[in-house]
């Protein structure tokens, strides 16, 4: 049983249609994220999953369950972590206050102390709320949507707001709960996140899924055309390469090919033979932002 079936989700506010016959799947242990632009949707999608808001139309189940039926949400409410945009948490307590609180909602939740050290807080652990810094209270945002130990985590973009470091240790926590076996669906804004940590990736564009697929292979630039880079040599003019290129720019050579193993072999043969060094040289896909930025602009066309 997936961990999250969405079939033809379907909501709308007032004449505002913020999700239009939205359909996708999560597995059982899968990291998935949900990107997208500013208000394409993926909040909305998300809160329903959660139990939040109610949809027009559609049928979703959450571990199993229809997340807006009333005699399953406490017991949904137990086994999923939710780790919203804003969260309004008490300015005059401490942080070990809330989690501790917040834990007794919990029928097995993780140790305070735990999830204190799992986010990074230890030093922080007895200071009040409103002392925290933005990141730091990202930091405790996170840790109430694990200290229930649950399933299934929701995070509405975990790591914006943090420093460099505090990213890369929210990536860290997330790859270790994923290891243990939790499902995560996040959304974010950050392809290098997207790289880092999701299994599957759908993207919204105005309400509906334009793509989805691995990061990888999104938009297929796994298979698509490769730029290949590199400088001159010196006392080589461009007619003596065995290849035709694309631009030369500075002396900078660009060549953009489907065929980059067949282009490879006939550049390194050649300059091998001739003891010459191609220097600076590269060779680059399309990267997942050109795709995500080409499906949401041509959506937005
Ligand atoms: P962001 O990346 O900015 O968080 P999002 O993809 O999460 O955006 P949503 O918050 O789901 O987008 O919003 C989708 C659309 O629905 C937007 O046009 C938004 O203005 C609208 N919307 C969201 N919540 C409400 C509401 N409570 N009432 C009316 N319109 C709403």
């Amino acid at each position: 049983m997936p961990a999250i079936t969405v079939e033809n989700l379907q909501k709308s506010y007032g004449d505002k249609v913020a999700v239009a016959d939205v359909s996708f799947d999560v597995q059982r242990g899968e990291v998935f994220a949900l990107l997208g632009p500013n208000g394409a949707g993926k909040t909305t999608t998300i809160e329903i999953l959660e139990g939040f808001r109610r949809r027009s139309s559609g049928t979703v189940e959450t571990l199993g369950v229809d997340p807006a039926d009333t005699n399953t949400q406490r017991w949904l409410r137990t086994r999923i972590g939710v780790v919203l945009q804003e969260l309004a948490v008490e300015p005059f307590y401490s942080v070990r206050q809330v989690l501790t609180r917040n834990a007794g909602y919990y029928p097995s939740p993780r140790s305070v102390d735990e999830v204190i050290s799992l986010v990074g807080l230890d030093e922080k652990a007895d200071a009040r709320v409103k002392t925290l810094s933005g990141g730091q209270q990202r930091r405790l945002d996170v840790g109430l949507g694990i200290v229930g130990n649950p399933e299934l985590l929701f995070l509405d973009e975990p790591t914006t707001g943090l420093d460099p470091s505090g990213r890369r240790d929210s990536w860290e926590l997330i790859r270790r709960l994923a290891a243990d076996g939790t499902t995560v669906l996040l959304t974010t804004h950050y392809m290098d996140e997207v790289e880092a940590l999701a299994d599957r990736v759908a993207v919204l564009s105005n309400a509906r899924i334009v793509a989805t697929g691995t990061p990888s292979s999104l938009g297929g630039r796994d298979t698509g055309v490769v730029t290949i880079r590199f400088s001159l040599p010196e006392g080589i003019a461009l007619g003596d390469l065995p290849v035709p290129v694309h631009t030369l720019h500075e002396g900078r050579v660009e060549i953009r090919t489907e065929d980059e193993l067949k282009v490879l072999y006939a550049l390194s043969g050649w300059a091998l033979e001739r003891g010459l060094r191609l220097p600076g040289l590269s060779v680059a896909r399309v990267t997942l932002e050109d795709v995500y930025l080409a499906l949401t602009r041509e959506d937005e066309k």
